[in-house]
């Protein structure tokens, strides 16, 4: 989950990372609200989850009251690279001296986590890397041996951070390896990290991915939920608990077990059809979830049939079966549903598939027939 700027900023100020003081608004009138309460000059700030909202005119300084009113106007409803502006972060604005650049994220290759520092912030760091390498250090951080003051004061002196921020900078960088590891995020950036004239170090920006594996140890993310920047289909996957992902195909999958999903996937593919969504509904498998998860395939438009494919272990057949005639009656399915249903107590549960007696249900005993069905009763091309 990527939080906003606004969300990265209230997470950092619980590691004790200095942020400035602001408000979100999402009216022009709260907007002026905020300004007025942390005093001019102010940062009216888009919050969208993309990059580079300065130069899209996403960040503006205001100096009185209609300057706030001004840019506030113009900055909602602004497009940023496809993202609207729906909400603003405004916060008393600070001096630079220095922009610098500091992050935490994972080396997935090295399988380790990695320090990147540069005295060079405030432009995109990618654009720092092409132009000048050697002006970004990279660290990699052993996770049994954590990362402690003496190691940022290594990368510090590395980076070329001027002599009256290094002190701040490493204290920050400490704050910033505890947010990263104890708060469970894949990625924390802070770019600019600021030198103020009268020598304060602090985050002028937050970029904040959190680990959704961890979700379950963090009841309070719940709060940053961020709901309605997802496809719709996965919102309703995500309110129903569902493991799913949404693809560009026509074949709506429903399988028991991700392994299951995927080669159902992949299956569907080698027969010349093509997977409109990968859904994993776990073992049980009951009415509830079937239900579930049918309603989640029924809005996608794109679907033209329906394959489910399920292998029978602790879940028996005849459960399974239930479950889908049950579900059948509850939601109104617009597509045909092709089923393989094996493992088990399979045979009882076709048993009672077929004695649902729907025209809309069909059931085959392999896989490899299941997806060519389905994938010809979706008009695909059946290799
Ligand atoms: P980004 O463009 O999406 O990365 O947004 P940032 O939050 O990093 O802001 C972009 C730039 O606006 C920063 O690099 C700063 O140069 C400038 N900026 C942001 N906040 C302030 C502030 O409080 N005072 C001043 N003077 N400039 C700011
Ligand atoms: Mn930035």
């Amino acid at each position: 989950m990527d939080l906003y700027e606004y969300q990265g900023k209230q997470y950092f100020a619980r590691y004790d990372i200095p942020v400035s003081p602001g408000a979100t608004a999402d009216t022009v009138e709260e907007a002026v609200v905020a300004a007025e309460t942390y005093g001019y000059p102010v940062v009216v700030k888009a919050q969208v989850q993309v990059g580079g909202r300065g130069k899209a005119g996403g960040v503006k300084l205001a100096s009185d009251r209609a300057e706030a009113e001004l840019h506030a106007r113009n900055i909602l409803g602004l497009d940023i690279k496809g993202h609207v502006v729906k909400r603003l972060w405004i916060e008393r604005s600070s001096d630079i001296a220095k922009e610098y650049y500091a992050s935490f994220t994972l080396d997935r290759s090295a399988k380790s986590h990695v320090c990147i520092v540069s005295a060079k912030g405030g432009v995109e760091i990618e654009q720092v890397a092409d132009e000048d390498p050697d002006a970004i250090v990279r660290r990699h951080v052993d996770p049994l041996d954590g990362f402690g003051v003496d190691d940022a004061r290594a990368v510090v002196d590395e980076a070329g951070i001027d002599d009256e921020a290094k002190a701040g900078v490493a204290e920050i960088l400490v704050k910033l390896y505890r947010c990263y590891v104890e708060g469970d995020a894949d990625l924390v950036e802070i770019n600019p990290l600021i030198l103020t004239p009268d020598g304060r170090v602090h985050a002028l920006d937050a970029k904040v991915t959190l680990d959704d594996s961890a979700a379950f140890r963090h009841p309070e993310w719940a709060d940053w939920a961020n709901l309605d920047e997802l496809d719709p289909r996965d919102r309703l996957a995500r309110e129903k608990g569902l493991q799913y992902v949404g693809l560009d195909g026509y074949v709506g999958i429903i399988a028991n077990g991700a392994g299951l999903a995927m080669s159902t996937c992949d299956v569907v593919e080698q027969v010349g059809g093509e997977p409109a969504n990968f859904l994993d509904i776990g073992g049980g498998a009951s009415a509830d979830v079937m239900a579930s998860a049918l309603e989640v395939i029924n809005t996608d438009e794109k679907v033209k049939a329906i394959f489910v494919n399920i292998f029978g272990g602790i879940t028996r057949g005849e459960e399974v079966a239930n479950g889908i005639v049950q579900a059948l009656d509850r939601v109104d399915i617009a597509a045909p549903i092709v089923i393989r249903l094996d493992g088990t107590n399979a045979e009882q549960g076709r048993a009672i598939l077929e004695a649902h007696g729907s025209d809309r249900l069909e059931s085959l005993p392999t896989m490899l027939e299941a997806a060519r069905r389905a994938t010809e009763l979706a008009g695909g091309v059946v290799r």
